[in-house]
């Protein structure tokens, strides 16, 4: 089948809870996808901060064939290899103690909503139920993630699972006003992705975590988007804080569907056998893909290719930026977690679409900001090709 082929179909099989481009990818290579109509683009986007050692990485996919062929799935009725080897590599990576898994980020933030509720359960304190969340966050699609989801257009119409207070991220005073003794915990990203590319403010974690120990509450870092060495570090929270809990997903099996949650000492026994669980959390099958994406990020060093190649986009990104200030408005972001924010009136979906047909991924953050989150193995090579078709569609918007 060809792309309009393959696009018929889909918008009769398909159920329509998406609006995606009208592009059928069928194979990758690096940071390179082709469409089935052999079209070449260069992936930018990267499944949404998902392939984090790019498309059909030898070694990767040497790692799943060969689990495949030995273990695919037990459930956690019993253990296996892969899961504890992963484990205890995000044990050692994090300085956390513990390793729950699930299938993605919104069950990994599911996992930490209950085990701060269930924690304080425990203790006796059972109306300590209240989360702190922050405006135009995202945790997720389940009604408890969505709960969490500081952006009400994700939540309408689908009622309330409180009690959720949410904030304005960064604004220090505004959290502590909200903090009170039935808050069970307040959740945070480390730079907000899905809400546009916007990083804590110096010092803002830090006072979080001073707050939630002033008041016994715990710290929860949603690392779904910046974990797994996105940000130029393992997890976004290192050099800043020491979360009582973290959420990751999205680069950690590389494309194969996986989420964690990882835990400290403090909440070890907040959820006893019986109380959580997922049949095909923590199979084997993806937790040796994602073994396999740390081992390749540590030997490659794609921490240090991640800040390096970082500053480079977000200088590349600054370079358009001044050169088209009717078009745009400032850069921010860190690592390979960028953003190019649009003048007000601009739709970032509206320039995707050019910048797609030109032959480049990108996804949109929030209404107006374009992001950039290619695989940690980008070269500059391909920054600069990526950055100059942005450049040249960004340019014809302005003449207009
Ligand atoms: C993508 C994302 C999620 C949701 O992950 P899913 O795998 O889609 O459930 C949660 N939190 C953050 C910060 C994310 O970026």
């Amino acid at each position: 089948m060809n792309n309009a082929e393959y696009v018929e179909l889909a918008k009769k099989v398909l159920y329509g809870n998406y609006r995606p481009a009208p592009v059928a990818f069928v194979s990758g290579q690096g940071c390179v996808l082709v469409d089935a109509d052999g079209k070449r683009y260069l992936d930018f986007a990267a499944g949404v901060a998902v392939c984090a050692v790019g498309h059909g990485h030898p070694d990767f996919t040497r790692a799943i064939v060969e689990q495949a062929a030995r273990l695919v799935h037990v459930s956690n009725y019993y253990y296996n290899g892969p899961n504890v080897e992963l484990a205890s590599e995000l044990v050692n990576k994090s300085g956390l103690s513990q390793a729950f898994f699930c299938n993605s980020g919104a069950e990994a933030n599911e996992a930490m909503l209950k085990l701060a509720r269930r924690h304080f359960y425990a203790q006796g304190q059972t109306d300590r139920r209240r989360i702190i969340a922050f405006h135009n966050a995202f945790h997720g699609r389940t009604m408890g993630a969505l709960a969490l989801t500081g952006t009400p257009k994700y939540r309408e119409g689908f009622g309330e699972v409180g009690p959720v207070t949410h904030v304005s991220y960064g604004n220090f005073d505004e959290v502590s006003a909200a903090m009170g003794p039935d808050v069970a915990a307040i959740i945070v990203e480390v730079v907000q992705g899905e809400g546009g590319v916007v990083p804590a403010p110096a010092g803002f974690l830090e006072a979080l975590r001073a707050l939630c120990d002033r008041q016994g509450a715990l710290l929860l870092v949603d690392e779904v988007q910046t974990g797994i060495g996105r940000l130029g570090r393992w997890f976004g929270y290192q050099g800043h804080v020491m979360p009582d809990a973290i959420a990751l997903a999205k680069g950690l099996g590389g494309g194969m569907p996986i989420g964690a949650m990882l835990t400290s000492e403090k909440v070890a026994a907040a959820l006893p056998p019986g109380t959580h669980g997922s049949t095909f959390g923590g199979n084997a099958l993806a937790c040796r893909a994602a073994l396999e994406v740390m081992r390749i990020i540590e030997r490659d060093r794609l921490c240090d290719a991640a800040k390096a190649r970082g500053a480079y986009l977000s200088q590349k990104l600054r370079q358009i930026a001044e050169a088209l200030p009717n078009v745009c408005e400032c850069t921010r972001g860190e690592g390979l977690l960028q953003g190019l924010v649009l003048k007000p009136g601009m739709v970032a979906r509206d320039v995707l679409g050019k910048v797609l047909d030109s032959g480049v991924l990108l996804t949109a953050a929030g209404e107006r900001v374009l992001r950039f989150t290619p695989p940690l193995i980008v070269t500059e090579a391909e920054i600069d090709g990526a950055t100059d078709v942005v450049k040249i569609v960004l340019q014809a918007l302005d003449r207009r």
